[in-house]
């Protein structure tokens, strides 16, 4: 006989969220168990210092289907995303954030949503938010901008709450603070049928939120290395490249230019000026030396994507109620 795969997987990443993990672990389980789906929970805790290992540890025991993985220290939401995801072996996988802003009662839909109507990627979309105005705003700003240059036409980039069909968390790798960009990624990896979801939001009940304004300026910068790598990543030359012949160019016609007008002057035996004197000449020497630099630049890009770096290496430091079988399989 086959085990047969499971339906569903939830990841969720945590960071000391003690009072919230008895109470979000009930709710996944009688939603789970009253739509019948089976299902396991993998909750990663990036590091935490207070006692949600420990709440992990007594819920696994009493829960086979609560299953935990530890991180030596805090490493952040994307790695606890990609460890999670390295684990999943749910048919759809859900990421859902562990302070209970995100509501279970979503699962069901997101669930039959990717099974079907097909999709690869569902993102929610928290329309009516109940976070503080000095998030709220930025966070419409961002999402526009991230709409505007991914052309992905999705209003809440950021959600926790999303779902996936099993294979695109496989082929994805969420490094960084990349977590904010998941769909880019699917997209990028090939998977476009990504489609959104209405889903009810709650205030948070516990804890603190983990992110500070510094969010929006990371943020934007991520955002940028997003479109980067997506565009050029795999062939860096073709962007530095293109930008230092054009600049070399542009230096190159000044110099030319300065050249032949003092050889004209002189073949004319009128009193040239010196090419020093000419701007060009500072303009045409900047342009050169930028161009070059450039294309260093651009050969550099193409050795280090050569040489691919194992980025992903985590300290696993425990984990509960994964079979051996599976902990092979789930290195990064
Ligand atoms: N989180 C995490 N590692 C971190 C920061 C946050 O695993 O370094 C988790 C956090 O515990 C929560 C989720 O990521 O489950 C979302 O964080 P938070 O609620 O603080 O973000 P917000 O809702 O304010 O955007
Ligand atoms: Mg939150």
């Amino acid at each position: 006989m086959t085990d047969k795969i499971m339906d569903l997987t939830v990841v969720s990443p945590l960071y000391n969220e003690e009072e919230s993990l008895p109470e979000l672990t009930q709710w996944i389980r009688e939603v789970c168990e009253k739509h019948r789906l089976s299902y396991e929970i993998i909750f990663v805790d990036d590091g935490s210092t207070d006692k949600s290992w420990q709440v992990i540890e007594d819920l696994s025991v009493k829960y086979p289907e609560v299953k935990g993985i530890r991180f030596k220290r805090n490493y952040g939401k994307s790695a606890a995303l990609h460890i999670g995801f390295r684990a999943a072996s749910g048919e759809v996988v859900i990421t859902m954030d562990a302070d209970l802003q995100d509501n279970p009662e979503e699962i069901p839909e997101l669930v039959r949503m990717i099974r079907e109507e097909g999709y690869d990627m569902v993102s929610g979309w928290k329309k009516k938010r109940y976070d503080p105005l000095s998030k709220t705003l930025p966070s419409k700003f961002f999402n526009l901008t991230a709409r505007i240059v991914t052309d992905i036409k999705l209003h809440d980039f950021n959600c926790g709450l999303k779902a996936y069909r099993n294979n695109v968390v496989k082929s994805i790798e969420v490094y960084g603070e990349m977590h904010r960009y998941i769909p880019v990624l699917a997209k990028q990896a090939g998977f476009v049928k990504i489609g959104e979801k209405v889903v009810k939001h709650q205030k948070r009940k516990y804890g603190v939120t983990k992110f500070g304004l510094s969010r929006f300026i990371k943020g934007y910068l991520d955002l940028m290395s997003v479109i980067f790598i997506t565009r050029f990543g795999k062939r860096p030359m073709h962007l530095f490249g293109s930008l230092g012949t054009l600049m070399f160019l542009i230096g190159l016609l000044a110099a030319i230019w300065l050249g032949v007008r003092k050889l004209w002057f002189l073949h004319h035996n009128i009193p040239a000026p010196l090419i020093t004197a000419s701007p060009y000449f500072y303009l045409s020497l900047t342009a050169m030396i930028l161009g070059t630099q450039l294309f260093l630049a651009g050969f550099l890009g193409e050795l280090v994507s050569r040489s691919s770096v194992d980025r992903n290496t985590y300290l696993v430091t425990e984990r509960l109620n994964f079979k051996e079988s599976d902990v092979k399989q789930q290195k990064p």
